[in-house]
């Protein structure tokens, strides 16, 4: 059985103060969400050592939005892996389309980025998706091939076995615009068949998370798609109430 996961990026929202206040929310309206959804919250970094630990004891998963693709060293204004790892977060968020598209992210360093964060024992978040050019073209079953060969195919079975990935086509993400429940599925078991090809049985319990404008009035749809198994959820996790009843949609 595959993990049921609703994943909240709070992106470069919230001071430090609104975040605790946020995640004191989420924590005290965990026990409304299904016992079988695993929640994930990713707050910018300034505020991961604090919230890490009431997060965690109240079993909600912590992730990064990001991490360094070199374990250390002079490279100002990074934070590595092995930082992330020794304050208690899990999880760590690589190769989000605004990492590509605006820090120019490729997906050889995206690799180098999911190297790191397992060798310090993170979890990482994956993402992959096509612009709306790419999926008009009819290309975005071979833009997230790509995207997958290069920076998940080349790794062993026992690291891959801890990487959960996003699909997130890029015209969804904070557009409002979502893809149907059926495009979700037919890309997600097209994915599902890619990782197949390579790491075979191990692929049917990779958790394949949808993120794209995934809210209250369309998760339950989604969700509901034999390889859907949750999503990364954006604006909506950054209200406790739209969080929980994302995860309530299962
Ligand atoms: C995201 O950026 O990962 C995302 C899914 O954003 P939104 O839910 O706001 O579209």
């Amino acid at each position: 059985m595959r993990k049921k996961m609703v994943a909240g990026n709070w992106k470069m929202n919230t001071t430090f103060q609104e975040g605790e206040t946020l995640a004191g929310a989420i924590v005290g309206k965990k026990g409304e969400a299904p016992g079988d959804v695993l929640l994930i919250v990713a707050p910018p970094f300034t505020h991961l050592s604090a919230l890490a630990p009431p997060l965690k004891a109240a079993g909600v998963g912590v992730a990064a939005q990001n991490c360094a693709a070199e374990a250390q060293g002079a490279y100002t204004g990074e934070v590595s892996a092995r930082m992330l790892a020794s304050i208690g977060v899990q999880y760590c968020i690589i190769g989000h389309s605004e990492r590509r598209e605006y820090y120019g992210e490729t997906n050889a360093v995206l690799l180098k980025k999911v190297r790191q964060a397992l060798d310090v024992g993170l979890h990482p978040i994956f993402c992959i998706g096509e612009v709306l050019a790419e999926r008009e073209a009819g290309r975005h079953f071979d833009v997230v091939r790509t995207q997958l060969e290069d920076a998940i195919l080349p790794l062993s079975p026992a690291d891959f076995e801890r990487i959960i990935i996003a699909y997130e086509p890029v015209w969804a993400i904070g557009t409002g615009k979502t893809a149907t429940a059926g495009q979700a599925q037919e890309i997600h078991a097209y994915i599902r068949n890619v990782l197949a090809a390579k790491f075979g049985a191990l692929a049917h319990d990779t958790v394949l998370l949808y993120g794209g404008s995934c809210k209250p009035s369309n998760a339950g749809e989604l969700f509901a798609q034999p390889d859907v198994d949750g999503g990364l959820i954006g604006g909506a996790s950054l209200v406790a109430d739209d969080f929980i009843a994302i995860a309530n949609a299962f």
